[in-house]
């Protein structure tokens, strides 16, 4: 653990190539949620600060040395970012752990996880983009992309690293410039990675990172008529007010929302892996997860066997900080949001759910100064209840059951949400079936979670709008550019003089 007299001093923000501190001097604790003891004090940056960034961000989008750099020149300042984190996993992961609560091994995932992203938007830059058309009146039709200008990046703190790496590595690809803010729980890795960025030569101006409270830092960053995109991951509620605020200028909006997904498990299914990929898609990373298996639906022949299992299982998984090797689950990542899990608890208990394991704070083997919630799984719900509609954000399973193929899929698409979904059982055609109706832009046979940099990744219906990852991340920091060229130059002779 982090000593109090091993906190350095105020951490910086990074505006226009220099290590600043907010304008008005204010800072910000951070915590440990695994004791909530003091990790990091950082500066804590307003609107006035944010405005500095955004200017700086739009200077070096119009001018300076950033618009003449080509794609090979981007392409090599993401290598290298990727190549000095790399050689910093470890300390990262720790450090990741220490803020945020996950397990390192989660952490170690995390960090290398990001690093790959970087990697792979650093391969995408240079290659081939845009078409030409043949088309008549001796005109040479062609279309280019091009950078869609200055983009602010709003994150969450759930995957602090992954969600930097995620939003940065495909605009930088694409030319464009950022100010980035993390939540103002979880800044402590992404400073570090401006050391990197720092360290690599990025040129001023071009990536800047802001910190601060969301209703000030980030609504600057969605309203200020400099900014071109809004990149925002989190809640929808916070989602619906960024859109509001960027649409007084007509921002481009991209949206990672929340999801209430469902797991849908057939008879036939295979018990083992059904009951482990069950328990994995809702409490990795202690259910703080957007594309959480939140919702488990079960065909009504399985229950009896499945539901014991999977209480008993779940009673099994080792709660403890993060830094603890055996330590298979994490504190969540603040009292709030503790106290926002149990509220729901007691909201499904009220509602009349059967409350079939967890449901409360841990509060012995010395984890009582952490925010530990015990792996908590409710049967006995119906489709309307809040805690079947709602997304909890924690390690809470609601269990759905259902008769057939059309109730699951009834079942399963009932919610807002729409990001995510998967389908187990042993029928070919039945699963494609099942997921060719599900209403998610993530979804998984026979698995649940595992995703992949090189393919899109966001939700339908209120889950968000775009796509992050792979080929269609990058097009979303890309304009699109017709030019037509005459090949016969004469005036057109459409008036008669
Ligand atoms: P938010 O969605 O509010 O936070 C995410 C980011 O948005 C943070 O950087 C936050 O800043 C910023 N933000 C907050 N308000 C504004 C605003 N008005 N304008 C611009 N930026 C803003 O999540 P919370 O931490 O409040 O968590 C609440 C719930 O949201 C959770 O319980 C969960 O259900 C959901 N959530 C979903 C996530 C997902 O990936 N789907 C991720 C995180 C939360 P600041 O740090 O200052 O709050």
């Amino acid at each position: 653990m982090m000593l109090r007299s091993e906190i350095k001093a105020v951490e910086q923000m990074y505006i226009n190539g220099s290590w600043v501190t907010a304008i008005g001097e204010a800072t910000r604790k951070v915590v440990n949620p695994a004791n909530n003891e003091v990790i990091a004090i950082v500066t804590e940056g307003d609107v006035e600060d944010a405005a500095l960034a955004i200017k700086a961000a739009r200077d070096a989008f119009d001018q300076g040395v950033w618009p003449d750099m080509h794609a090979r020149d981007r392409a090599n300042l993401l290598n290298k970012i990727a190549d000095r984190l790399e050689e910093r996993v470890a300390e990262f992961a720790r450090l990741e752990t220490l803020n945020c609560g996950k397990p390192l091994r989660e952490a170690e995932y995390d960090i290398t996880d990001a690093v790959n992203q970087f990697r792979y938007y650093a391969g995408l830059t240079t290659k081939p983009h845009g078409v030409t058309y043949d088309v008549p009146d001796q005109i040479q039709a062609m279309v280019v992309r091009e950078p869609i200008g200055v983009v602010s990046q709003i994150i969450p703190w759930n995957y602090p690293i992954v969600m930097a790496a995620q939003k940065i590595a495909p605009a930088i690809a694409a030319g464009c410039t950022v100010v980035i803010k993390p939540a103002e729980t979880t800044p402590l890795t992404l400073i570090r990675l401006f050391e990197i960025i720092d360290e690599v030569g990025c040129p001023p101006g071009v990536l800047n990172l802001v910190m601060g409270s969301g209703a000030t830092v980030g609504h600057e960053m969605a309203r200020s008529p400099l900014v071109d995109k809004v990149a925002f991951t989190g809640g929808t509620e916070t989602g619906i007010k960024i859109m509001k605020t960027a649409a007084e200028t007509i921002k481009k909006v991209g949206l990672e929302l929340g999801g209430k997904s469902p797991n849908i498990v057939f008879a036939d299914a295979d018990f083992e892996t059904a009951v482990d990929y069950a328990l994995f898609g809702i409490f990795a990373n202690q259910g703080q997860v957007c594309s959480a298996g939140s919702r488990l639906l079960l065909e009504e022949s399985l229950v009896e066997k499945f539901i014991p299992e999977i209480v008993r299982r779940a009673k099994l998984i080792e709660v403890g900080p993060g830094l603890v090797e055996t330590s298979e689950m994490g504190p969540l990542i603040s009292e709030r949001q503790m106290q926002r899990v149990l509220e729901y608890v007691e909201i499904g208990k009220a509602e009349g759910a059967t409350l079939l394991c967890g449901g409360y704070r841990i509060m012995d083997n010395g984890l009582e100064h952490g925010n530990f919630v015990a792996p908590t799984i409710f049967g006995d719900t119906t489709p309307e209840m809040r805690i079947v509609q709602e997304e909890i954000f924690g390690p809470v399973l609601a269990i759905q059951t259902f008769r057939d193929e059309a109730e699951a899929i009834a079942l399963a698409n009932g919610t807002k949400y729409g990001l995510a979904g998967a389908v187990f059982t042993s029928d070919g055609a039945k699963a494609q079936r099942v997921i060719r109706k599900l209403r998610a832009g993530i979804t998984w046979i026979n698995a649940y979670h595992p995703t992949f940099n090189e393919a899109p990744w966001g939700g339908y219906k209120q889950s968000g709008i775009g796509r992050e990852l792979g080929t269609y991340g990058f097009e979303e920091y890309l304009e699109t550019k017709q030019i037509n060229i005459s090949l016969h130059t004469q005036p057109s002779g459409w008036f008669r003089n």
